[in-house]
């Protein structure tokens, strides 16, 4: 911090830095697929830098999930060290699946006046990542870091400039809740994070209803803060006054963003910001509002550091996307929106990610600049089904979506070469990514197999049961899975209900180690599961306790089923995925290593994402 003190120049200026080292990620870029697009010419940039430096396969973390890939890459450890293991983990007391990478923590004293809670401390938002992330290593060491939309950077580490990624809430406190309103009923699903608000038209079709907002910020108890919408129809548009927008949108269009603030006290509001879908106008009208993003004008939780960092973004750029997973795949998934509305989306953030980047690499103010780009992951999960011929979803998929996951690879090989355009002479450039791809046509419902082997047991009479564990006996239950490749072991001491004791423990973790990799799929007669991992091996240290007791590495082509993930247990042991989301990454981690591209010939072997963070940390001053 001292060193970094010293090197700011008289009038305050930090001095021109030349000898950067760039580190540029691609969420979920594939080996095989971008060997295949170097191969025909596609991604000229790639090949380029493949030829003057080098490229090859890059190790994932194991499970292969991005918040624990990119955590491995921050800290140079694994989850035994950094403490995330899964996109979900499980409250051992309730037993319910909660979002691992972040918590926020109400505040603790209220002061009660005129019916009204009011928080005397704002309260907490906790990263739940554990340890020094490379670029907070590089100030101490007097370095300046600007660090982009790197997955599990919320809230954001005070260095010289970040923008928080992936954990970064909506501004209802989810993961993402979109609305869709409609005339006719829309059907939702168990696993869906979706609300449905049904519209009743006068005779001349003019409609009021509400958007839905945040909890009452002092009245915690109260109904949440809401603002009015109206449509009313415009030839063949509808008209949408909502805040202070009054926008007229055709079928299949996009608005720009809409300012909105939720009042609450006087004139005291919480202001957010949306974007406007139509998906039909008149007379049978379906509109889709995406999640309520926090106004990075007006955030109210940090963005970034410094914290004006956001606003000073939106009002050089305009504003944008702020939550830390704003590809609306879960719309997609279920219907409520369009391959094409979905695709125009995806453009538009990927222009945001783009400007801030651009803008951040021509400040020459920082010894390292790290953005990492999720559009290629979201894109592959969305639209692998148009380049797997075995997808159920396959001969449906149009000709658009079936050029989808190409067409984000030569996006990316595009900025890859507007960066290459920026560097000088002694930059070096790292590209990445976390991990690559499979297919994902069978679902499994590794809970109706413990079901099946006598490991986990349902209440008295039922046949399965809804997610969350709903109908669970946990008196005579062993284990249970949850997550994307998590398997706990019912301990006595730790799960609420716990009746295993260690050495049992042991015992049944052997059980499902030897048994599951032999389970075959009922339907095509193939192994599922390659290998089982035991926890106790993968991570040792597990300080905050959150590790899973057996990580399962499917074989490509299935997958943890929805309801497997939030604790659910169906009727089969393997479902057809005739979802959209029809490529994933949650199996086995040597099926889907990532890659690496370097501009230069690296003094250490980056054969993992650890090895990446240990090079930045040793070699950011130096080169190569
Ligand atoms: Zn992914």
């Amino acid at each position: 911090m001292l060193l970094g003190a010293l090197l700011l120049t008289a009038c305050g200026e930090p001095p021109r830095v030349d000898q950067r080292l760039i580190i540029l990620g691609f969420d979920g870029m594939d080996p095989v697929l971008v060997q295949q697009w170097m191969d025909d010419g596609s991604l000229p940039n790639f090949q380029k830098l493949a030829t003057r430096g080098e490229f090859q396969p890059l190790a994932t973390s194991n499970p292969p999930q991005s918040p624990v890939a990119w955590s491995n890459f921050a800290t140079g450890t694994g989850p035994g060290k950094h403490g995330i293991y899964d996109f979900l983990r499980r409250d051992p007391e309730t037993l319910l699946p909660a979002f691992s990478i972040s918590k926020s923590i109400p505040p603790q004293q209220f002061l009660s006046l005129f019916g009204m809670e009011l928080p005397l401390d704002s309260g907490e938002i906790i990263n739940r990542r554990i340890g020094t992330p490379f670029w907070s290593a590089i100030e101490e060491q007097g370095g300046r870091s600007t660090v982009l939309r790197v997955p599990v950077t919320f809230p954001p580490d005070p260095i010289h400039r970040m923008l928080a990624g992936m954990g970064v809430p909506d501004l209802i406190g989810t993961q993402g809740t979109y609305t869709i309103y409609s005339t006719r009923p829309i059907a939702g699903s168990e696993t869906s994070s979706s609300r449905s608000v049904r519209l009743r038209p006068n005779r001349e079709g003019h409609i009021k209803t509400f958007l839905v907002g945040p909890a009452h910020p002092l009245r915690p108890q109260a109904p949440a803060l809401n603002t009015e919408m109206l449509l009313d129809p415009q030839g063949e548009k509808v008209r949408i006054r909502l805040g202070d927008s009054d926008v007229q949108l055709a079928a299949g269009e996009w608005s720009d963003w809409v300012s909105v603030s939720f009042k609450y006290f006087g004139p005291a509001s919480v202001k957010g910001i949306v974007r406007l879908y139509l998906l039909q106008a008149y007379p049978q009208v379906q509109l889709y509002v995406s999640p309520i993003q926090i106004d990075p004008r007006n955030p109210v939780v940090p963005l970034s550091s410094p914290p004006d960092y956001a606003s000073e973004m939106a009002q050089r750029f305009g504003l944008y996307h702020t939550i830390g997973m704003p590809e609306e795949t879960w719309s997609l998934n279920e219907g409520h929106l369009t391959d094409h509305a979905f695709l125009e989306m995806e453009r538009t953030i990927l222009h945001e990610r783009e400007n801030m980047f651009y803008d951040a690499l021509d400040q020459h103010d920082s010894n390292v600049v790290i953005s990492i780009f999720v559009q290629t992951d979201r894109i592959a999960h969305m639209f692998y089904r148009g380049i797997d011929p075995q997808h159920p979803l396959y001969e449906e998929t149009d000709d658009e979506a079936r050029q989808a996951i190409h067409w984000i690879y030569t996006e990316a090989d595009r900025v890859l070469g507007e960066t290459l355009n920026r560097m000088g002479a002694d930059d070096r450039l790292i590209v990445l990514s976390d991990h690559g791809f499979a297919p994902f046509r069978r679902a499994v419902n590794l809970n109706r197999w413990l079901l099946d082997e006598g490991l986990l047991v349902l209440e008295k009479g039922q046949k399965e049961s809804p997610i969350g564990f709903a109908r669970v006996n946990w008196a005579q239950t062993r284990a249970y899975a949850l997550g994307l490749n998590s398997v706990f072991i019912n301990r006595r001491g730790r799960e609420a209900q716990g009746i295993v004791t260690e050495d049992e423990a042991g015992e049944i973790k052997q059980q499902i180690i030897s048994s599951l990799p032999g389970l075959l799929d009922p339907d095509s007669g193939l192994p599922m599961v390659r290998e089982v991992f035991d926890g106790a091996v993968l991570y040792p240290g597990n300080g905050n306790q959150d590790a899973p007791d057996l990580v399962i590495g499917y074989e490509p082509g299935f997958r943890a089923s929805w309801q497997t993930t939030l604790g659910g247990v169906p009727n089969s042991l393997a479902d057809d995925n005739k979802k959209k989301w029809s490529g994933d990454h949650c199996i086995t981690p040597e099926a889907v290593p990532g890659v690496v591209f370097t501009s230069f010939k690296p003094v250490i072997p980056l054969d993992s994402l650890q090895d990446v963070a240990h090079y930045a940390k040793q070699y950011w001053k130096v080169s190569p």
